[in-house]
């Protein structure tokens, strides 16, 4: 068992070592490959950054959310649970002015049946029963102004008109009783035994209960909480604007979405002071109140923003780094294929002439010897040898004689033009072609070209002389056997080109190789 783990182990080890090989072969060879991969990680690093951040700015608007429904949830539930004991209040001061039996008592024991000890808690601005003519009939502090008429109030023209109204939260008035305070009137009507009208049970509550219950809520420097009815009417406002309590914002656009739902959450600019705001709102259960808390989106943001620059600023830096030095690696990597490619190209070339040198010449035999005998084609080799050049280099000198092999190659280049062929300086003034799936005729068409285009040619030599230059070419062609090599076939064109030259020079040999006795032609 552990024998087969290893072996397997092993197995995996090769695999990974040579896809890992093939892999940075293909790498080596693609000079580009690491500039476009970098890229592509740093924009994929890019985007999952950008990805992240926007997952964060959501969850920062989430959070901001959750917590404006949990104030106004506190909000809410302390209004809600003040106004159900201040309607007992209002109930027992109701059931207290219609006790007939009351009436009898003393004043100060008639009050203690009507107002009960919540009536005297703070923020409360007094409870009043006010007659069926809005004079005030009694209070809870006992004193009562008999020259004050409220029968011009909201409540009490509600109250008046309807039996139904029940439990009526009255627009801020400033209080006729208690020097001006902003007060609200929380109220019920009182009936008498046959149902008509006899009077308002008023319980006043000044404005700041609802101004220092929004205090104790922090929104922010730009972030607003407020309750307002549901008639767009402000009750207060945090930041506090006096001017703005008792105003109406039923116009706003804000507003007007609060009006039609229950609760929510939305974003919106503020028409007063122009600051974009998450407005989360609820109505306030069994009253007409809404409460709203509204921090200030760019607030809610801000610690986003700033996580997001420090991220989105290194995730830039880095990036622009990371793909600088992949794309420098890739021009250093090209620069060394490109060097590399010239250096295998010097490699292979002769430098004086710029044909492929003897190396290739011998990889290159060797390789379309095996190709023919696989395909059976014939295969035709040239020696080329230029005429009497010892005595030219005598002659001009070995400058001269340079730019002669330089003509010569030229010609020969010029002539054999298929890709396959090959023509190489075999060495001082010999030249070799190496022609593929060429028949003898066509080799000796060859070499006759070659020989007339170098005759053809005066050589041009740098002083201006013209001098002319002949080559001699010996041609062998054959079918590749078994038994035979390459080398033979170029023994066999050397021996044709001795022969061209033994003919008289300036002229093409050439001998079927494969037949016996050689066939030989001469032509010039
Ligand atoms: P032929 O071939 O017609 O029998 O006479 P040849 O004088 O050309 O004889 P051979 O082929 O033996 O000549 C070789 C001469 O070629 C020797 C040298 O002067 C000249 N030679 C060989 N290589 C170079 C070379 O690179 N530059 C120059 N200028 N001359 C070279
Ligand atoms: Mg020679
Ligand atoms: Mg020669």
């Amino acid at each position: 068992m552990a024998r087969q783990t290893l072996s397997l182990r092993r197995r995996w080890r090769k695999r990974l070592r040579v896809y890992g090989t093939g892999v940075s072969r293909y790498v080596g060879n693609h000079p580009f490959f690491a500039g476009m991969a970098g890229t592509l990680v740093a924009v994929s690093m890019a985007g999952l950054t950008l990805l992240t951040l926007s997952t964060g700015r959501a969850d920062a608007l989430d959070h901001a959310r959750d917590t404006s429904q949990n104030l106004v949830a506190i909000i809410s539930t302390d209004l809600e649970r003040n106004v159900e004991i201040y309607d007992l209040s209002l109930q027992a001061m109701v059931d207290g002015a219609r006790n007939q039996a009351a009436r009898t008592l003393p004043a100060g024991v008639q009050r203690a049946v009507m107002f009960d000890r919540a009536t005297t808690a703070a923020y409360l601005g007094g409870a009043y029963v006010i007659g069926r003519d809005g004079q005030v009939i009694a209070s809870q502090s006992g004193e009562v102004n008999a020259a004050v008429r409220l029968a011009d109030r909201d409540y009490f023209l509600a109250h008046q008109r309807s039996p139904a109204v029940g439990l009526y939260f009255s627009h801020p008035f400033r209080s006729r009783l208690r020097d001006g305070k902003l007060s609200i009137g929380l109220t019920r009507r009182i009936d008498r035994t046959d149902g008509t009208f006899a009077g308002v049970a008023l319980l006043a509550i000044r404005i700041e209960y609802f101004q220092h219950l929004l205090d104790r809520i922090d929104t922010g420097r730009l972030g607003s909480v407020f309750v307002v009815m549901d008639d767009g009417t402000l009750l207060a406002r945090k930041p506090l604007s006096s001017r703005d309590i008792g105003s109406s914002i039923a116009k706003s656009p804000t507003f007007q979405v609060m009006a039609a739902h229950n609760a929510g959450t939305y974003a919106a600019i503020s028409a007063v002071d122009g600051v974009r705001r998450m407005y989360t709102y609820a109505r306030v259960p069994g009253t007409p109140l809404i409460a709203v808390v509204a921090p200030a989106v760019d607030e809610v943001l801000a610690p986003w923003w700033r996580r997001s620059r420090i991220v989105g600023g290194l995730t830039l830096t880095f990036g622009v780094v990371f793909v600088m030095v992949s794309w420098l690696l890739s021009f250093a990597l090209r620069d060394k294929l490109r060097a590399q490619a010239a250096l295998v190209r010097l490699a292979a070339t002769d430098p004086l002439t710029g044909l492929s040198n003897r190396r290739v010449l011998d990889n290159r035999l060797d390789e379309e010897w095996r190709r023919a005998r696989r395909t059976g084609q014939p295969l035709s080799a040239l020696f080329i040898d230029i005429d009497h050049f010892k005595q030219f280099n005598d002659t001009y000198g070995h400058a001269s004689g340079d730019e002669a092999l330089s003509a010569v190659a030229e010609c020969i280049a010029a002539t054999v033009r298929r890709a396959v062929d090959v023509v190489a300086r075999y060495g001082g003034e010999e030249f070799a072609v190496i022609l593929p799936d060429t028949p003898a005729e066509g080799a000796l068409n060859v070499a006759e070209k070659i020989r007339r285009k170098v005759q053809s040619q005066d050589v041009i030599r740098s002083d201006g002389a013209i001098v002319a230059v002949t080559v001699s070419v010996g041609c062998a062609t054959c079918v590749p056997a078994e038994g035979a090599n390459a080398l033979d076939l170029l023994a066999a064109a050397d021996r044709q080109l001795y022969a061209a030259k033994a003919a008289g020079r300036n002229r093409v040999s050439s001998a079927t190789w494969a037949e016996r006795p050689m066939t030989q032609h001469s032509s010039m």
